[in-house]
């Protein structure tokens, strides 16, 4: 049997662990032909080993900081030059960045997690879109939060990224409908990725798992998330099986965000 999204080329930022690397996988099960793309070269190429060891497929590897707009245009450009077309993108980089109290709040810090939660899938889109308005279509997902339709504590920034990624996501689903593009937002509780394991270690340097047994007592599901269960939501939002689905905040997250 065919998979869902055989043949079709899959690009993904943050590619080189969690979430990135959990859609990798599902995707490339479901047929896919893989870019991606991460500031951490060794990391995509452990996610590569990791989805070959499942199923053989075309992978690029595009070292890239989502940052920096050059870098953006290149990966899509590259991208472009090796599989001649993208029919999915998950544009998903992200960092946490420090938690304080927002008069603590470091103003460099604050900066940095805009440049990369916000300006990265800003450029992200702005590079991408227009390649799928030639092509024609294609399906984009965003990775907002939790905190992206809620408040969390102490990451102001993170918060202020957040619902951006919401606010952009519907912005860019309204103006690309009509091209034959959809553009949905995730918005995970907590996953169980090196991003929050990282989270829970600012909580409690000396015990991360204890913080986060305390953490998920606060949860409906009273569990954190896996990974693999974010990539089968992505990778259906990707094969196109229900394109109507458009502009839409999508929580993965145990019911949290229904609790408040
Ligand atoms: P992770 O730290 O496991 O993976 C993030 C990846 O992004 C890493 O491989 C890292 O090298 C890469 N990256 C970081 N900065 C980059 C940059 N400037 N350019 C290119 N790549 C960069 O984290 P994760 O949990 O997989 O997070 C992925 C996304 O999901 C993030 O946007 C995060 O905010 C979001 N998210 C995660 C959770 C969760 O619970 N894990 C919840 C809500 C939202």
């Amino acid at each position: 049997m065919k998979g869902r999204l055989e043949d079709k080329v899959v690009v993904i930022t943050g590619g080189g662990s969690g979430l990135g690397r959990a859609v990798a996988i599902v995707v490339a099960e479901e047929g896919a032909k893989l870019s991606l793309v991460d500031i951490n070269m060794e990391a995509l190429e452990e996610t590569k080993k990791l989805v070959l060891e499942q199923v053989e497929t075309d992978i690029l590897l595009l070292e890239g900081d989502v940052a920096d707009e050059d870098q953006v245009k290149k990966y899509v450009d590259d991208s472009m030059s090796h599989f001649g077309r993208i029919d999915g993108f998950y544009n998903n980089a992200g960092i946490e960045g420090k938690q304080a109290l927002t008069e603590d709040y470091d103003s460099a810090m604050f900066d940095k997690v805009i440049a990369i939660n916000l300006k990265g899938v800003f450029y992200g889109l702005k590079h991408v879109l227009p390649v799928m308005k030639k092509q024609g279509g294609g399906y984009i997902v965003n990775t907002s939060s939790v905190g992206g339709i809620r408040a969390v504590m102490n990451q102001i920034a993170y918060g202020a990224s957040k619902h951006a990624v919401a606010g952009m996501t519907k912005d860019a689903a309204i103006e690309y409908a009509e091209h034959g593009i959809s553009v949905n937002a995730i918005a995970p509780g907590a996953i169980l990725t090196e991003m929050v394991i990282g989270s829970f270690k600012q909580i409690d340097p000396d015990n991360w798992e204890a913080a986060a047994k305390d953490f998920v007592q606060d949860n409906p599901a009273k569990r954190l998330g896996k990974p693999e269960e974010v990539g089968h939501l992505v990778a259906y939002l990707l094969s196109g099986e229900s394109p109507f689905i458009n502009g839409a905040i999508i929580p993965i997250d145990g019911a949290q965000s229904a609790k408040y």
